[in-house]
């Protein structure tokens, strides 16, 4: 099982794998999460990844599918992976089918979180106040919707040309609400 936890920063993606993941056989994958990790650890491709990641742009396509493929292809153990932001880009989602369809496995369903921009950017500029991440300043958080809007959103229209299933989800409310709403949208 594959599925990908979709939706523009501040909709809640990371929260909701959490508890999709504790409950269901899938191991989350978060590729913000890795980069993070990389950039803690100070490596070269950390570096370089801080400082895109801090100005809320996106990290080039052929670095994150390199790091997605290597992860892919170890696993740990459970039946199915829970991606979190990634794809990003539609060149990132083909290069996802491409490699998937090599072991004829494919993306089963995909949870698109909604949430209107307002919403999106006080729970950024709480999160901000309590985790302190770089990219959660009112600058980086305009770059990052402006990447949503001009290359992440249209991800949506090729999986639903691919006839994949889109489960939109309404992402407002308490963490619990959302997580029913995602439940029954996945049928789990
Ligand atoms: P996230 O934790 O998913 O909000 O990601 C934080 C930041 O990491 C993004 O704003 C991007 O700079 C970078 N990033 C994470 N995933 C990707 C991806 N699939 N493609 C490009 N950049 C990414």
């Amino acid at each position: 099982m594959i599925g990908v936890i979709f939706g523009p920063p501040g909709s809640g993606k990371g929260t909701q794998a959490a508890l999709i993941q504790s409950e269901f056989d899938l191991s989350h994958l978060s590729t913000g999460e890795i980069l993070r990790t990389e950039a803690a650890r100070g490596s070269s491709v950390g570096r370089e990844a801080a400082r895109i990641m801090a100005a809320g742009d996106l990290v080039p396509d052929p670095l994150m599918v390199r790091i997605v493929r290597r992860r892919l292809q170890t696993g740990n153990g459970r039946s199915g992976v829970l991606l979190d932001g990634f794809p990003r880009t539609v060149a990132q989602a083909k290069a996802l089918d491409a490699m998937l369809g090599k072991d004829g496995r494919r993306v089963d369903f995909v949870v698109a979180l909604e949430a209107p921009e307002s919403v999106l950017v006080g729970r950024l500029l709480h999160r901000a106040k309590v985790e302190g991440r770089s990219d959660d300043t009112l600058e980086a958080i305009t770059e990052r919707m402006h990447e949503y809007r001009a290359r992440t959103a249209e991800v949506l229209t090729h999986y639903r040309g691919e006839g994949v299933r889109v489960e939109e989800v309404d992402g407002t409310g308490p963490v619990e609400a959302v997580f029913e709403r995602v439940r029954e949208a996945v049928g789990i």
